[in-house]
Order: C-alpha cells, then sequence, then structure tokens
C-alpha cells in the first residue's frame, strides 16, 4: 500500500507523492542551542528520524536539513551574563547535540545550517519582503505585516479577523493571544551588546521565524517535500515560515506539513521547576541504557501524546533484550536442512511492517509483526525446525528493520570489555588501599548501570534493570 501521512495544513491523512520522482526534501526545525536539548526534543528528532530512516527504506533519495537556532533572544542575554561571546556560547550546545544524537543512533541529516551563518540569505529575503508589500519598517527594525497575507492562518486555523490592528511582537516566542506582526529584523539595542550585523538593512539581527524560511528554502528549493516541528511551532513559528516564504517569491513553500505531539514525563509536563527536563546525559547517569531511551521516545506514535515513565524504560530494555537474544540464537542457527517453515513468517512479519508504517507512522502495529516473528521463530529454533540458511534470511530482514529502528542490532559486547577493565582497575586500587580511586571507580561503573558485588569468589558485576 502506498506510503500515507496526516498533513497538517489540509488536516487529512494523505498519500505522499514527492514533487520530483524517488527523491524527498524535508525540513525540520531543529535545536535552540541556548541549553542542552531535553528528551522532549529527541522526541522531535527521533521523530524525524523514523521518517528518514523510514523514506530510505522505501527507496527515496532523502535530502533532510535541520536548523540550529544559534542566535535568540534567551542565549544573547546568557552569553551577556557569562560575559562570553555568543558562539562560544553556543559551541557547548551544538557539541552536546551532536553527541546526543550519535548515542540515540539518530541518522546525521545531510545539512545543519546555523543561523547566525546565513545572515544574507535572511536580508535578502527580507528585501523581497519589502518590495512585495509585505514587510514595514519602524523605529529600525522590520516586521511582516500579516494582513498583507490573506492566507495566514491556514495551517493553524488562526483566525485571522482577530488580529489586533497595529500591534507588532518582538520577542522570538510568543503565545496564541498576542499574535501580531512579527519581527523580520531586529534593530540593534543595547541588550544585543556585541550581537549584531551591519546590514543594507541596518545594524541588527534577524527575528527568529527568518532563519528557518532562508535556510530551507537555500538547501532545498521551493517548493519542498515535507516540513516538521512539533506542535508547538505550528503556531506561531510554522504560520510565520509559510507567510514569510510564500510572500517573498509567491510561490508554494511545502507540500507536506507533520508535526509530533509533546512528551510528559511521568504524567506531568517538563518543567525547569518539576525538575523533570531530563537531558540524555541525566538518564544515562542514572544507568539507563540510551537504546531504551531510543525505543520508549520512538514506540508511540507520533501524533499521540507520549508519557515518558521509568517503567517504561526498563520495559523497554525488556523488549530490546528480546531482540537482542533472537539475533544472537538466529546466528547460532547450524542446521543444514531446509525446513520451508521460516519463510511464510518473514513474508508476514514484512508485510505488517510495512503497512503500519505507510499508516502515517504508525509503529504498534510494525513492531507487534516483528515480535509475532521473533516468539514463531523462536520456538522453530527450539523445535530444531529452521534451517541455517533460513536463520540467515530471517537475519537479513532484521537488518532491514534495524535499518528503519536503529535499536533491533545487539549491542556490541566491547562493553563487556570495558567493564572488566574497569574492575580490573579498581580491584588494583584497592590492594594499593586507595580506597578514593576505588569507590570513584565504583561511581563511574554505576553511572553506566553497572552493579558490583563483592563476593568470596571475587568481584561479580550485574546491569542494573532500571
Ligand atoms: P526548541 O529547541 O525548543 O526550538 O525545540 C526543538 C524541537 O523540539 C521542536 O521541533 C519542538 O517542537 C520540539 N519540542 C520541544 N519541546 C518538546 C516536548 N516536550 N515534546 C516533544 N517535542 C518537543
Ligand atoms: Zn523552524
Amino acid at each position: 500500500m502506498a506510503l500515507r501521512f496526516f498533513n497538517t495544513f489540509t488536516k487529512r491523512i494523505e498519500e505522499f507523492t514527492p514533487i520530483r520522482p524517488g527523491e524527498v526534501r524535508m525540513y525540520n526545525c531543529g535545536p535552540t542551542v541556548y541549553d542542552f536539548a531535553h528528551i522532549g526534543n529527541y522526541r522531535a528528532y527521533i521523530f524525524e528520524d523514523l521518517l528518514r530512516r523510514y523514506l530510505k527504506y522505501k527507496g527515496y533519495k532523502v535530502t533532510q536539513v535541520m536548523n540550529l537556532t544559534d542566535i535568540d533572544d534567551k542565549s544573547i542575554r546568557a552569553a551577556r551574563e557569562q560575559g562570553i561571546r555568543l558562539d562560544q556560547y553556543t559551541k557547548t550546545y551544538k557539541d552536546a547535540f551532536f553527541e546526543d544524537i550519535d548515542t540515540l543512533k539518530i541518522e546525521r541529516a545531510e545539512h545543519y545550517p546555523a543561523a547566525t551563518e546565513h545572515i544574507p540569505e535572511m536580508v535578502e529575503m527580507i528585501k523581497r519582503l519589502l518590495e512585495r508589500g509585505h514587510a514595514y519598517r519602524k523605529d529600525g527594525s522590520i516586521y511582516f505585516q500579516i494582513k498583507s497575507f490573506p492566507n495566514y492562518g491556514k495551517l493553524s486555523g488562526f483566525d485571522i479577523s482577530q488580529l489586533k490592528a497595529g500591534a507588532r511582537i518582538d520577542a522570538d516566542e510568543y503565545e496564541k493571544e498576542t499574535a501580531s506582526d512579527f519581527a523580520l529584523w531586529k534593530a540593534w539595542d543595547e541588550e544585543d551588546g556585541e550581537v549584531f550585523w551591519e546590514t543594507e538593512l541596518g545594524k541588527g539581527r534577524p527575528g527568529w521565524h527568518i532563519e528557518c524560511s532562508a535556510m530551507s528554502i537555500k538547501y532545498l528549493g521551493q517548493p519542498f517535500d515535507i516540513h516538521t516541528g512539533g506542535v508547538d511551532n505550528i503556531f506561531p513559528h510554522h504560520e510565520n515560515e509559510i507567510a514569510q516564504s510564500e510572500g517573498a517569491s509567491g510561490e508554494k513553500f511545502a507540500n507536506y506539513w507533520l508535526h509530533n505531539a509533546h512528551l510528559m514525563v511521568e504524567g506531568r509536563k517538563m518543567a525547569k521547576s518539576l525538575g523533570n527536563c531530563y537531558t540524555l546525559k541525566d538518564l544515562m547517569g542514572l544507568g539507563h541504557n540510551p537504546l531504551a531511551v531510543r525505543h520508549e521516545l520512538l514506540t508511540t506514535h507520533y501524533k499521540q501524546q507520549l508519557n515518558f515513565t521509568f517503567e517504561g524504560l526498563s520495559a523497554a530494555l525488556g523488549a530490546l533484550q528480546r531482540l537482542w537474544d533472537f539475533w544472537r540464537n538466529l546466528e547460532g542457527v547450524t542446521e543444514e536442512t531446509e525446513r520451508g517453515r521460516a519463510a511464510p513468517i518473514l513474508e508476514r512479519a514484512s508485510a505488517g511492517f510495512e503497512d503500519g508504517l505507510d499508516d502515517d507512522l504508525n509503529i504498534s502495529p510494525a513492531l507487534a509483526s516483528i515480535f509475532d516473528m521473533v516468539r514463531e521463530v523462536n520456538s522453530l529454533i527450539a523445535e530444531g525446525q529452521i534451517s541455517k540458511e533460513e536463520a540467515l534470511e530471517t537475519l537479513n530482514l532484521m537488518k532491514r528493520f534495524d535499518a528503519v529502528l536503529g535499536f533491533i542490532r545487539p549491542e556490541e559486547s566491547t562493553i563487556d570489555e570495558e567493564i572488566e577493565a574497569l574492575i580490573e582497575r579498581r580491584n588494583q586500587a584497592r590492594k594499593d588501599k586507595d580506597w578514593a580511586e576505588a569507590d570513584r571507580v565504583r561511581d563511574e561503573l554505576l553511572k553506566k548501570g553497572i552493579i558490583l558485588e563483592d563476593t568470596k569468589q571475587g568481584t561479580k558485576w550485574k546491569r542494573k534493570l532500571e
């Protein structure tokens, strides 16, 4: 069956047809690098990773662009408070972002353009908006005039008649109730300190929304196929992106708009004040396996609210263990005689996987098909009813699933060697009566989720299961 997506723009499930046959061009709103990304952000990036990987599985050549918002009100303020340059401030968070996405096995996009490196493209677009009567100057700043764009509100359902005449907004983030003309270019003021560009538009800096319009079109052309982000981006950010991009050129911006629902933690909204804005490193520090985090973030349909729980993380690890054990069981099959019993099981699994994901990335039936296969083939193995060749075919299918899901293949056992080496170091420290070092190593292992037990037979270790 054909691939279908729920398009926020048309509010319907639609069959996916790319603009250029065999190719997909996709833009995702990426991190604002003013702080470490939290697991809510990673829900968005993992949904986008699933989308990318499944499009590739379907045979498309994918060009994916994710921006890095390395300039906004908050990061400018924070850099000033710390007395460092904006680029020094944001570098920490950019680096951490790339480290995390690798750990979470999020495939790298083709482009990660940073806003501060695309000021000329933004200036060009703002000039066109001025020429075409969609923007105006006021006190050195330049604003987009919403009433000049009759389609404003089509994506989010915002009623343009509610617009307050003459109201303007400079802040990067604002609420629905205060929708109004928004800043494309902000004249420099003291709060910006050293952060400004001298351009044809004057001395200042761009607003937040214009960066996504300018950078998506630069790398993908206009129109492109898919634009995504979390639901919080629909209004005003994506509405503004459409107005800017279509206002500047008169052409359609993007064909399919996909939005992921938010993530809650233990039934509550994430909030700094609740101490539940977990980063990936926080969870790993508590001994959790990053692939269990990937599993938990991926296995709820992207349009459903996801309740992230520690119990769920343990269950995720159990599910991963079943997949990894199955993989190893398959590798251990040596039987030479063909039985012909595996083929129909694999066919069913493959069809179930694709039927699920074709249906707007419906992950639950896709996963259920994999686990049905695991159960059925495991019993064939137990009964000696599967040949080596059939086991290899099953492994090949598992590899195809892994290319989409990224957690099917067992983790390399080098982890075990690393643990053994650390235990050895601790034993040496104990012999040397260097208790501080011995404790440090024990804590380091605990952070990796390894619990030590000193017995008469020596030190034993086990994985913490939560
Ligand atoms: P930001 O760094 O805040 O600009 O957000 C980056 C991406 O994460 C955007 O696509 C957001 O919509 C998404 N996002 C932010 N918070 C959450 C959350 N709690 N759950 C899911 N996605 C989120
Ligand atoms: Zn954006």
